[in-house]
């Protein structure tokens, strides 16, 4: 197979505006490469580092056309842009990294985990419960706790209610909004683990080492990079995210969330076909961020070493975290990352610092 290159000086297309695509088009610029975003959000973080900003929603098919006509390749940094507008860019002959197919994965929990166990991986157990009269009886066979999520759409813990013992399952329906679900077995987790992989035009995959990932309210708040496991389960679940990765012939970034039992097992949770929260650490720590990876992969250039240089602990500033900026700028081995987002509300990721450690290990 030959491969057509988007080469340095062409220009790449990103649908979503927010901190990922920001960092994706620095990582961009550093190649030679403009950015063109499209986003529905004003002020979008990713729209202050791009040579063109398009402000329209995903359904704007005029807006689409125009961005489809600036760019010579589009990859994404949110998974749940419309299939439609995914598949209307492919019909105008733009090569989308990665299509359709693979958000039409990605977008529904019960595709996914359908697609996770097909391929032999592990999960939660879990069955698709689609209105409030299937939620009662579903809930009697998978046993309590429980976590009830809509299958599309949620994100942060958005979208999910935990089924305790004495939980009443008509608010927690309610408190999902009611809409297409998805039960799953509460997991008792040891640690949450991530494995981000990149996959080439002609097939190539390279991963980064597994990373802890430790939240807060639903909300990932620090990254331990690499994660404290075995060498056996490292490899299990970096083999894994790379099966993943192949059988959805994904050309771009894939984030595998994972949780990692008691008894040593691996249980997928999510996918993200986009860079991840749990990457950031790469850009101050490995060869080649996540965000050149993906760049690399959505123009046909070969992968580059995600090999690291040094440890590191990657904590998220959320909300009100941003004004303590001061504080983390002098602050020797730490490096500082700022989205430009005026308004820190709670939650909202503003910003991020890495702590970075000299290695001790050689794995
Ligand atoms: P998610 O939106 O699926 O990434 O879930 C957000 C967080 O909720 C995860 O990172 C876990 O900490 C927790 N969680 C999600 N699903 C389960 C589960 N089946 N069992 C236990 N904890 C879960």
């Amino acid at each position: 197979m030959t491969i057509q290159q988007i080469v340095p000086g062409s220009t790449i297309g990103i649908l979503g505006g927010g901190q990922l695509g920001r960092m994706t088009a620095l990582a961009a610029a550093e190649l030679g490469y403009a950015c063109v975003i499209l986003t529905p959000e004003p002020d979008a973080p990713a729209a202050q580092v791009s040579a063109l900003t398009i402000l329209a929603d995903y359904g704007d098919e005029a807006a689409l056309a125009k961005f489809a006509a600036a760019v010579d390749v589009v990859t994404l940094e949110f998974e749940n842009v419309p299939a439609e507008a995914v598949q209307f860019l492919e019909s105008l002959g733009k090569p989308v990294r990665p299509g359709s197919r693979v958000l039409a994965v990605a977008q529904d929990r019960v595709a996914e985990k359908d697609f996770v166990r097909k391929l032999g991986g592990g999960t939660a157990p879990y069955e698709p419960v689609d209105t409030l009269k299937a939620l009662i009886p579903a809930l009697e066979r998978m046993g309590r706790p429980a976590v009830l999520k809509t299958r599309r759409m949620g994100y942060d813990g958005r979208g999910q209610r935990i089924l305790q013992h004495r939980d009443n399952p008509v608010e927690a329906w309610d408190a999902i909004g009611g809409k297409p679900a998805i039960l799953e077995g509460f997991v008792k987790f040891n640690r949450e683990i991530s494995v981000i992989v990149a996959r080439g035009v002609d097939g190539a995959t390279r991963a980064y080492v597994p990373v802890e990932n430790r939240h807060k309210d639903h909300i990932l708040s620090e990254t331990i990079a690499p994660a404290p496991i075995s060498r056996h389960l490292a490899d299990q679940a970096e083999a894994l995210a790379a099966r993943i990765a192949h059988a959805l012939e994904l050309v771009g970034l894939l984030a595998v969330e994972m949780f990692v039992t008691d008894d040593g097992r691996i249980l997928v949770n999510e996918l993200a076909p986009r860079p991840h929260n749990s990457g950031h650490w790469t850009i101050d720590a490995c060869l080649v961020s996540q965000f050149e990876q993906l760049v690399r992969a959505v123009c046909g250039l070969p992968l580059g070493s995600p090999e690291r240089h040094a440890d590191a602990v990657m904590t998220n500033l959320l909300g009100n975290d941003a004004y303590r900026w001061p504080e983390f700028i002098k602050e020797p081995g730490a490096r500082l990352h700022l989205y430009g987002k005026s308004e820190a509300r709670p939650g909202r990721k503003m910003g991020h610092v890495t702590r970075v450690i000299p290695r001790t290990d050689r794995r």
